[in-house]
């Protein structure tokens, strides 16, 4: 199987002909069909598309500049943060709000009203021992709320990359442009404004509206259980400064891969598989949303026994699932992979976390899982939702791990004789996120409904 694979390649030719994958764009739309057509030509009889609405954003013009009083103006190298609005124009004080946490907002509340804030992305070095870092869009939320006309968020990524991702904590278009620059020029203008009072031109234009997008399936019938799914998922989506070669080309095609394998080696699973490549991830998970909803309508949650995601899973070493009941058949699962390959282990955790697919799946009592405890390069993590996540980041040979061991985990699922755990209960959803702590996250979301 790993000498088979065909995912690198395939990646690679994507980023090739298409380029980054931003969803509701030209190109979203073009990796769509690049994926209906690559699923079909491997023989899949049953390939569809999932349509839905999202509020979408393309970005068009942006330009920062930096005024002293005496009227010297510099350019400085920066990103619209998505969803910031179609339009804006305009000139404000900076002030220089530190983390730009609440507790900075607190100690004078009235200082950035009418002004545009200043602020680390991530925690400054010397912030106070247990200072928590909030999610950008949680710091745009809070501008907004103290009155800022504008936010300017400087990242913590040494060489001028620039990184990208939603600001808007609820999915819809700002009132206030928010934007990101770099490491050097905010140290930099951090200590402009020590010394002196310094004023900031926003001017941005971006495309808004609503557009649809469309998640990819790929079905295979089951022999057995047809009605039962397991599905096996990843973000095809990316952000737009960069190809979005690991996140999430890394999954994505990771998934596409792992159907191809069914196909080539006829596999004929008892339950039935659900290959989906989900866009609108980076927009608030939408298309698992949609995909969650849509089986909702249809009355078919209860059907399927399994939800695996891979976002930036990267060789991959072990077997994880949200509910500690699936333990045995995972660990049974996992001894099969340690017999093919002597590096994987048997370190299974139950765990649920938040961000990412799987979560509207859980939500809904799905059971969820996938594979993990491998690593990525330091590189490859500063490049995050960066201009610079580009195809050199990703390991042919880590990602051929990717698909063989995802590929073993689906199919030993969708061949189990009897899946141990069943669709959790409301309450039992409410005591399993409890648990694993993601009340006050999920609250911040708007996901929590208890
Ligand atoms: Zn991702």
């Amino acid at each position: 199987m790993t000498a088979n694979s065909e995912a690198y390649i395939r990646l690679g030719e994507s980023i090739d002909q298409i380029g980054h994958r931003l969803t509701g764009s030209e190109n979203g739309a073009k990796a769509e069909q690049y994926v209906y057509d690559l699923l079909k030509s491997y023989g899949f009889s049953d390939v569809s598309f999932q349509p839905f609405e999202v509020n979408g954003w393309i970005r068009e013009e942006m330009n920062l500049k930096v005024l002293t009083p005496s009227g010297q103006e510099s350019a400085v190298k920066a990103v619209a943060l998505a969803l910031t609005p179609a339009v804006a124009e305009l000139e404000g004080l900076l002030v220089d709000m530190g983390n730009g946490l609440e507790e900075d907002y607190l100690a004078a509340p009235e200082v950035v009203k009418g002004k545009i804030v200043f602020a680390a992305l991530n925690l400054l070095p010397g912030s106070p021992e247990g200072t928590r870092n909030i999610h950008r869009s949680a710091k745009v939320s809070l501008a907004i709320q103290y009155g800022a006309k504008g936010i300017i968020l400087f990242n913590s990524v040494a060489g001028g990359t620039l990184l990208t991702g939603t600001a808007s904590i609820d999915g819809t278009i700002l009132p206030i442009p928010a934007v990101a620059i770099g490491l050097e020029d905010g140290m930099a203008l951090k200590e402009q404004l020590k010394g002196e009072e310094l004023a900031a031109q926003i001017y941005m234009r971006n495309k808004t509206g609503k557009f649809t997008a469309r998640n990819v399936i790929a079905r295979i019938e089951g022999s057995e259980l047809p009605e039962e799914t397991i599905v096996v998922g990843g973000h095809l989506d990316s952000w737009d400064l960069s190809p979005g070669a690991v996140d999430n080309g890394l999954g994505s095609f990771s998934v596409i891969d792992m159907a191809r394998t069914f196909i080539a080696l006829g596999l004929k699973p008892k339950r039935s598989v659900e290959f989906v490549l989900f866009m609108g991830e980076e927009q608030g998970l939408l298309g698992s949303r949609a995909y969650v909803q849509h089986a909702a309508e249809k009355g078919s949650l209860d059907r399927i026994r399994f939800m695996l995601n891979f976002d930036m899973t990267n060789d991959p070493k072990s077997f994880t699932s949200t509910l500690e009941g699936s333990r045995q058949l995972f660990e049974s699962l996992s001894e099969t992979v340690m017999q093919v390959d002597t590096n994987f282990q048997n370190r299974f955790a139950a765990r649920a976390g938040l961000y990412s697919d799987h979560q509207p799946f859980m939500l809904e009592g799905i059971p969820t899982g996938g594979a993990g405890g491998g690593r990525l390069s330091r590189e490859a993590l500063n490049c995050y939702h960066a201009d610079c996540d580009v195809f050199s980041l990703v390991n042919d040979l880590e990602m051929r791990n990717t698909v063989r061991f995802g590929a073993m985990l689906a199919f030993g699922l969708a061949n189990a004789p009897h899946i141990p755990v069943v669709r959790l209960t409301d309450q039992q959803v409410k005591q399993l996120m409890l648990d694993n702590n993601l009340e006050e996250a999920l609250r911040i979301g708007g996901d929590w409904r208890w």
